[in-house]
């Protein structure tokens, strides 16, 4: 996963202006191998734009490069979407194939962490929902970045805990608990026979009792 934005200090036209609000973030597929920020640049000059009208290009690699400024009005979702949002598009085409597992840890750093920290909770959004569109295609996993970015912004401490309660096989971790998901009344029965079975099995073996209390006083 990318840590850092890489600049590309790319030249643009005169013509960028300061976006007065940000409250989405808009997700795109370049539809196209996976190519540099410097080469969509070069494309969105040749349709005689300012530049590059994406804020963020996320490379196949995970790779997170600069396409225009931040604080300037995008070139991306039309009029509908470009005044209030910051465009991201993900490297390679989402029709025929998927994002990689680098290009989504990126995209979830980007939308939990990296933007927050500037601009607060932003909306996440698809160009298709803006616009008559297939991008970011067909393939685009939004039920999982939607999970993901839910867990994501879920305090250190819960996460632990979670982890915690999985290792000692209270939960099963493969199904992805949200800390924050309500439980019904067959969620909070099932928690409590793992833990009693968890226990009964402790009892009759040493080993095992002294690996959960280590587990669960960690
Ligand atoms: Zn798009």
């Amino acid at each position: 996963m990318s840590n850092q934005i890489l600049e590309t200090n790319l030249q643009f036209n005169s013509g960028l202006k300061k976006r007065s609000s940000t409250r989405r973030a808009i997700i795109h597929h370049s539809a196209s191998p996976d190519v540099p920020a410097s080469t969509i640049h070069r494309w969105h000059l040749g349709q005689e734009w300012s530049g590059i009208g994406y804020h963020f290009v996320i490379r196949v690699n995970g790779a997170v490069e600069r396409g225009r400024p931040v604080w300037a009005i995008g070139a991306h979702s039309g009029v509908k979407g470009n005044g209030d949002s910051i465009g991201i598009v993900l490297t390679g085409n989402f029709e025929t194939g998927k994002p990689t597992a680098a290009q989504m840890a990126s995209l979830v750093w980007l939308l939990s962490e990296y933007l927050p920290a500037t601009y607060g909770k932003l909306t996440v959004a698809g160009h298709k929902d803006i616009m008559q569109t297939a991008c970011p295609g067909r393939n685009f996993p939004w039920a999982e970045l939607k999970n993901r970015l839910e867990v994501a912004s879920v305090p250190d401490w819960m996460q632990k805990l979670m982890v915690k309660c999985g290792r000692a096989g209270i939960i099963d971790p493969a199904h992805g608990h949200n800390p924050n998901d309500t439980s019904t009344k067959w969620f909070v029965l099932a928690v409590m026979v793992n833990l009693a079975l968890v226990m009964l099995k402790a009892v009759k073996n040493p080993a095992r009792h002294d690996e959960l209390i280590r587990i669960l006083e960690e």
